[in-house]
């Protein structure tokens, strides 16, 4: 088994986030989480990624037990993700964004990330060469001088990407990747998850938009009210009752 969520459960108070969700991640594959708003998936994806404590259940990752450990810990087994939107810095430029932001994503505090650097020049060079190659990787290495004030839409998804691939991940959770991009940039976003899917990275990704779900996805789960209430291959969801119900809202 590559990645597992075992019984995964969260809770909020009363709140029932996810409940009782086993998800396994195929490998090499690009899996995807669908449901409606509320239903747990960014919950989901924040549980798996360290960033909240499994109520009960556990994340299984090449056979080791992964739910206890924080965020910078789980970056560094080689598990990557995305947010659903992601906080840039306006006023510096692409390249300074990628190298910035990977050190905050692999130290374990703001302070280590921006003092406590122990870094050698040769480190540092280190750290510069990968932004540019996950840069050109994500068709940005030609706006790497410009500020990210003065990008589109589009292109800020693209350095989500980047940072998320910085790390060298065996498997990134993109959350949302394509919100608020037009429906030429979600195809150019999408043939880059499976560009990432050639490279080797398994792809996990949340995603609303339904026409491009069923064409990229390799197999889907349904989340409802916290609940796995589906999961199969794109055909098997469409002609699920439980699903269309779910989205009807009945
Ligand atoms: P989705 O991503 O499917 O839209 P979420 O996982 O964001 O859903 O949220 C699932 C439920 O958990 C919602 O009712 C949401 O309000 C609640 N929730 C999410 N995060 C928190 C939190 N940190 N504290 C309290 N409630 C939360
Ligand atoms: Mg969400």
């Amino acid at each position: 088994m590559f990645l597992e969520a075992k019984n995964l459960s969260k809770h909020f108070g009363g709140l029932h986030a996810v409940k009782e969700v086993d998800f396994s991640v195929e490998k090499g594959k690009i899996n995807a989480i669908i449901g409606p708003n509320g239903a747990g998936k960014s919950t989901f994806f924040n549980v798996i990624t360290g960033l909240h404590r499994p109520s009960s259940g556990q994340v299984i990752f090449k056979g080791d037990d992964i739910s206890k450990l924080p965020p910078n810990k789980i970056a560094l087994l080689g598990i990557a993700r995305t947010f659903q939107t992601t906080n840039l810095f306006e006023q510096a430029t692409v390249f300074e964004n990628v190298v910035v932001g990977h050190r905050l994503r692999t130290k374990s505090n703001l302070f280590d990330a921006i003092f406590r650097t122990k870094r050698t020049k040769q480190e540092e060079e280190k750290c510069k060469e990968k932004a540019l190659e996950v840069l050109h990787f994500v068709g940005l290495a030609h706006a790497a001088e410009r500020m990210v004030g003065s990008i589109s839409q589009e292109e800020k998804k693209r350095i989500a990407f980047a940072l998320a691939l910085a790390t060298d991940p065996e498997i990134v959770f993109l959350d949302e990747p394509t919100a608020g991009v037009n429906p030429d940039e979600t195809e150019e976003l999408a043939q880059l998850m499976q560009k990432m899917v050639q490279k080797g990275i398994t792809v996990c990704l949340i995603e609303h938009k339904m026409q491009m779900i069923m064409k990229l996805a390799d197999k889907i789960m349904v989340l409802n009210y916290g609940e796995k209430i589906a999961e199969g291959t794109p055909d098997e969801i469409n002609n699920n009752e439980e699903v269309i119900k779910a989205y009807l809202g009945g």
